[in-house]
């Protein structure tokens, strides 16, 4: 499994090199003309969306905190604004392909097996950290459970460094949304769906993996901001209250489980080379999942933020 999702995803695409030239710069420009690289977990909208519902449900001196700490942040890899950092975490793995950034990659997800789901094991075994180690320097080994149990424990104290704080802020802002993507909570053998071909009318065929990522949350409309104030304004109070109980542990075990019963349980039979064709009826369920699980994320993520923060 050490090489999931490394080849999975779509080459970068005229939308996104846009993108990147308005919030990265110009290295960042470099890197996407010289790489044109895969996209992991939710792509950069799935992640803008739940750094959005977020921002709205932060208390007031969160939102102050969050956004001085963003505005002083000397690094040049994102805009320095909650949605654009929440992405920081995928570009930051993918600004140094052979280096010790990649120390971060399977800090994205959790690989619990569909037939056999252990968390402990997917956690590799749940690494302490050594006294003294941050986050950011803790062991490659480790999922993205404890990652954000970490990150969080670092944002919440004052005696963190303050360079170190922010890299708390950034991976928190993302990891919290890579969890709820079912796929980086689950496995069947096939690294998270990236191993399964599909198609699906009037969309490219790519990855299972990719269709979540991606596909599924284009559904809801073209532009992020639109897609978060959507979704946060059928947030009831209610479902709020509901969702923001509990840990990342569970947060994992209800991403899995609609990977197990949606995702996965619900595919079609595969033609004979392999490859499944969704019907309108998995795409309208992926649809409504992936509505649901940006929600949770952007609830989760401010319920976690509001704590560390207040
Ligand atoms: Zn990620």
């Amino acid at each position: 499994m050490l090489h999931r999702r490394w080849f999975a995803g779509k080459p970068m695409e005229n939308s996104d090199v846009r993108k990147s030239v308005k919030s990265c710069g110009a290295i960042a420009l470099a890197f996407s003309v010289l790489w044109s690289g895969p996209t992991f977990a939710w792509g950069d909208d799935g992640h803008e969306v739940i750094a959005l519902i977020a921002r709205s449900r932060l208390d007031p001196v969160a939102l102050q905190q969050v956004d001085a700490m963003l505005s002083a942040d000397p690094d040049s890899l994102t805009a320095h604004n909650i949605a654009d950092a929440a992405t920081w975490a995928d570009r930051f793995r993918d600004s140094d392909r052979e280096g010790a950034r990649q120390n971060t990659r399977q800090w994205h997800f959790v690989d619990l097996e569909i037939t056999a789901p252990d968390l402990d094991r997917a956690c590799f075994g749940h690494p302490s950290l050594p006294a003294g180690t941050l986050a950011s320097n803790g062991p490659a080994r480790d999922c993205v459970v404890d990652k954000i149990d970490e990150f969080a424990a670092e944002l919440a104290s004052p005696a963190t460094d303050p360079s170190e704080r922010v890299v708390a802020l950034k991976f928190l802002l993302h990891l919290v949304g890579d969890l709820h993507q079912p796929l980086h909570a689950s496995d069947d053998h096939d690294q998270g769906g990236n191993k399964k071909r599909a198609s699906a009318q009037g969309l490219k065929v790519g990855t299972l993996h990719h269709f979540w990522d991606t596909d599924f949350v284009d559904q809801l409309g073209p532009d992020p901001k639109r897609i978060a104030a959507m979704l946060d304004a059928r947030i009831s109070a209610a479902d709020a209250r509901t969702w923001a109980r509990g840990t990342p542990s569970d947060w994992a075990l209800e991403s899995f489980k609609v990977a197990k019963d949606d995702a996965y349980g619900q595919l079609p039979t595969p033609n004979a080379r392999g490859s499944y064709r969704l019907p309108d009826s998995y795409i309208a369920m992926a649809t409504r999942d992936v509505a649901s699980q940006l929600s949770k994320a952007g609830v989760r993520l401010a319920f976690m933020l509001n704590r560390a923060l207040k």
